[in-house]
């Protein structure tokens, strides 16, 4: 095999028999939507997390609107959050009619600085959105003591940190506990596990698990099982409005599967991302854990070194037959958000506005074997290389 044949991909799911039985058992079956396998796969997801709710909707966007939407946000109101992230945490808060209000990220890592929080806060904030940025734990501890202080509910976007852990009262706890209020997960194929599509909403507050549930299904007041399974006719009624925002059977089937696999999916990409940590040493700034924190490296997000353009280091390494993405995105960029009644900046954005233009995500998935990290890192090497060359003839 020629290496301009072997392609590397950035990501890849995990998925096989397993997977494919599930779902066929599912279809089998004759109940295909929301049922049997949803509820077994929140309480699974719960266990995992020790969370004691945990409530699957359709996907993390979904699951990020319910989170905002039960902690009051409305029409008029402020959420504090980052622009540094995928578009979907931003977009979330638009859906209720509230104003994104967006703060940097820290000096090295890619997750909200929480000495900026306080600053952004006015009497319109009606909750803090933090994100676990690639899989890596924000500062929560911070970040839930200033919530506490102002009274304003902490949701943490935990799109990408399945699986990811915080040390919290001396004890390593899994990002879901939750630590804020509510913690919403993603669980599309980007992500470490996936259901295809999918998410999960998991909280301490049984009031706020029971909404999620009413709001997922219509607001209806009766289950699509409970009316299925009831010996005496039934009239469901819709006390609020709700949406259309269920998991299948077939989607909870497979993140059964997926939630398995879990535990050796971590163990492989935690030992990927330090070899790359130690293969990289001197000529990349990488990514580095906070003594507090254990990633699930969703993504492997190095800075490039001054000199190196992201764009022709990543198109030097595709033609090498390495695949990379540009890191994270700054929402407030795009179009979408041009406009100025959709969002605010609370401080500069100089940090986001960098790192997206000297970030890029190495691939890294759990059936990456050694020899195909080994290329990367030479084939960075090599790119570096080159680009040290121009810079010492152009200087
Ligand atoms: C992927 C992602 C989302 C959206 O998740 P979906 O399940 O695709 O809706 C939200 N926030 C962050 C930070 C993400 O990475």
């Amino acid at each position: 095999m020629t290496q301009a044949n072997h392609q590397i991909p950035v990501a890849k799911p995990i998925l096989d028999e397993r997977e494919v039985e599930a779902v066929r058992r599912v279809v089998h079956s004759g109940w295909v939507t929301q049922g049997p396998e949803v509820a077994a796969f929140e309480r699974e997801f719960a266990e995992l997390v020790e969370a004691p709710h945990a409530c699957a909707v359709s996907n993390c966007t979904t699951a990020l609107h319910l989170a905002l939407k039960v902690a009051g946000v409305g029409p008029g109101d402020e959420v504090v959050t980052v622009s540094h992230s995928f578009i979907a945490t931003a977009n979330a808060i638009r859906y209720c009619g509230a104003l994104p209000v967006f703060v940097d990220i820290e000096p090295d890592g890619y997750n909200i600085d929480p000495d900026l929080i306080e600053t952004a806060l006015t009497a319109r904030t009606k909750a803090i959105l933090c994100v676990h940025q690639l899989g890596m734990p924000c500062d929560l501890k911070r970040i839930v003591e200033i919530g506490k202080r102002y009274a304003i509910p902490v949701i943490e976007d935990a799109a990408c940190a399945t699986g990811s852990e915080i040390l919290w009262n001396g004890r390593w706890e899994k990002i879901g506990r939750p630590h804020g209020d509510i913690a919403c997960f993603s669980f599309h194929p980007r992500k470490v596990v996936t259901t295809g599509d999918g998410g999960m909403l998991t909280t301490a507050n049984p009031e706020y698990d029971r909404k999620f549930r009413l709001w997922r299904q219509h607001g209806m007041d009766v289950t699509d099982t409970v009316r299925h399974g009831s010996k005496q006719v039934m009239f469901e009624t819709y006390p609020e409005l709700g949406y259309n925002y269920r998991m299948t059977d077939m989607q909870a089937a497979v993140g059964r599967e997926q939630l398995k696999r879990l535990p050796e999916i971590i163990a492989r990409r935690r030992q990927l991302a330090g070899m790359y940590t130690r293969h990289l040493q001197g000529f990349m700034d990488m990514p580095a854990e906070p003594d507090w924190a254990r990633s699930n490296w969703q993504s492997y997000c190095v800075r490039l070194p001054d000199g190196l353009d992201q764009r022709a280091a990543m198109q030097a390494l595709l033609d090498r037959g390495i695949s990379t993405r540009r890191g994270v995105m700054n929402i407030h960029l795009e179009s979408a958000y041009a406009s100025p009644d959709c969002c605010r900046a609370a401080s500069t954005l100089e940090r986001s506005c960098a790192a997206q233009n000297q970030a890029i995500i190495l691939p890294l998935f759990a059936q990456m074997t050694d020899a195909e990290l080994m290329t990367v890192v030479e084939a960075l090497r090599d790119v570096a290389g080159l680009a040290e060359v121009r810079h010492a003839r152009a200087g």
